[in-house]
């Protein structure tokens, strides 16, 4: 019945209640294919469309986003738990982001006569035809977003797939796309890993994924078989390094902040926070002088900072990693209780000097936990935040430009923040180095992974 998927239906629960808000049906094998068949043949009308009028489409879709903010804030921060202003703001904040992108993917697909030769050498960028869109629940609307607008915009159409989630926020956002694009330009599949298996699976030309390392490792495993292209933004275990010559308040700040915001569910959250150890007390008087700032609470409260984890797995996890810390020897300073009450809420936690294998300095806690550990000299600083598998973003503090600079560009990492979080300029991408990821997002270089370049060489005539 269910064209070999394991479930009928999402159970769509509010993770600050545990209560059931709707079940969703889950497509079918049949389904799935059906959606991709119409996405492929709405493709050649779409592609062959004049690219400033495509943006235009797409610009109007983002316009509705923008007008419906309020109301599409409060689907995701209720079934995703997020605070009510924080989740308007990310689709305020994605809607300003994306607008402005537009003028960049417009730049990105736009043809060249490439100079160099006697003939007459044309370069475009090629869409590529049909891209699977498969996205996580940590910013239900950011994350498809900014892979629709550059996937719609070089001329591509999309099944777009939201984690399970999110149903609901999914379904908004492609219902704001859909009533702006001609039919077939964007499907939208409901379902969990399964559905996206099966995705992958079908008569797709390219997945846009964000998610975990592990299922972007099944992905390309899975997109191999047809040489499907893959753009896959992943996991992380950013490291924020503090020196004692820094300002000891604004890193400690900072720390803590990027370690608790989003009730610690950001790919680029900081996880591991070393500090030097001659002022490893002071920093810990400041992390926890801060920590007092983020109670959790309602998310749909006015001025709740910290709302649940989004799921009971989620929170299982954070409970697996402060339990496995405190056997290995770290102290907790402060949280690592679990609440009584309904709702999968966590206190804000730190855990001081957990050992390098324990399972907070190694795996992704993705949850409400600063932790605190030490180094004694700038070459050990390195050395630990480098021991990982990952490489998306990390951040270091110093009142020495040099060591600034030094310290930086020895970090493996796709981003770097210095005296300040990540991020930045406009038009740069956003991307991780090593196992957080493969090809990435944004700006003009990002734009162009949605497509392939093609020259045509013609001899004078
Ligand atoms: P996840 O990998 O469990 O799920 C992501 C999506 O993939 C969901 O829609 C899920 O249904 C689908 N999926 C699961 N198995 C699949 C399979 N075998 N084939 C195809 N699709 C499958 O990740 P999550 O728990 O939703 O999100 C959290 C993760 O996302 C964290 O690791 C986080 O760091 C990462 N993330 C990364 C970025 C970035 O920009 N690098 C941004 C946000 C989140």
């Amino acid at each position: 019945h269910y064209g070999g998927m394991s479930q009928a239906t999402i159970r769509n629960l509010d993770p600050a209640t545990g209560e059931l808000i709707e079940e969703v049906p889950c497509a079918t094998g049949a389904d799935v294919q059906a959606a991709v068949a119409r996405a492929r043949a709405a493709w050649p009308a779409w592609r062959d469309m004049e690219s400033s009028q495509r943006l235009d489409l797409v610009r109007a879709a983002l316009e509705r986003m923008g007008e419906q903010a309020p109301e599409l804030g409060a689907v995701l921060s209720r079934e995703m738990g997020k605070p009510l202003e924080r989740a308007v703001g990310e689709v305020r904040g994605y809607v300003q982001r994306l607008t402005e992108e537009l003028e960049r993917v417009a730049q990105a697909i736009a043809p060249e006569i490439v100079p160099g030769s006697e003939d007459r050498v044309l370069l475009t960028r090629e869409p590529h035809g049909v891209v699977a869109v498969i996205t996580p629940w940590n910013f239900p609307v950011g994350m498809p977003a900014q892979m629709l607008v550059p996937a719609l915009g070089a001329g591509n159409t999309v099944v777009f797939k939201p984690s399970e989630h999110v149903p609901l926020t999914g379904a908004y956002l492609a219902r704001l796309f859909q009533e702006q694009l001609p039919e077939g330009v964007l499907e939208l599949l409901q379902g969990e890993g399964a559905v996206g298996a099966a995705l992958v699976d079908a008569d797709v030309d390219m997945v846009a994924f964000v998610g975990s390392r592990a299922t972007g490792i099944a992905i390309m495993r899975s997109a191999a078989g047809g040489l499907k292209r893959v753009v896959l933004e992943l996991g992380g275990k950013d490291p924020l390094i503090i020196f004692a010559d820094s300002d000891l308040e604004a890193a400690a700040l900072s720390a803590t902040q990027f370690s608790l915001s989003n009730t610690g569910q950001v790919c680029c959250s900081v996880e591991r926070v070393l500090v030097e150890s001659s002022v490893a007390e002071k920093i810990e008087e400041l992390v926890l002088k801060e920590v007092a700032n983020w109670p959790f609470g309602d998310p749909l409260a006015k001025g709740t900072c910290m709302g649940p984890l989004v799921s009971e797995s989620q929170r299982d996890n954070v409970v697996a990693h402060v339990a496995d810390a405190r056997e290995k020897g770290a102290r907790i300073a402060i949280g690592g209780e679990l609440p009584e009450g309904p709702g999968w809420f966590y206190p804000a936690t730190v855990i001081v000097d957990a050992p390098e294998d324990a399972k907070v300095r190694q795996d992704e806690t993705f949850g409400p936990v600063v932790c605190l550990s030490t180094f004694e000299t700038e070459e050990e600083a390195i050395e630990k935040a480098n021991d990982t598998v990952y490489g998306l973003g990390a951040n270091v503090w110093t009142s020495d430009p040099e060591r600034g600079q030094r310290v930086s560009a020895a970090l493996r990492a796709g981003q770097v923040g210095v005296n300040r979080y990540l991020g930045g300029a406009p038009g740069t991408p956003w991307v991780g180095a090593r196992q957080s990821g493969m090809g990435f997002l944004g700006g003009i270089e990002g734009h162009r992974q949605f497509t392939s370049p093609k020259t045509v060489a013609t001899a004078p005539a």
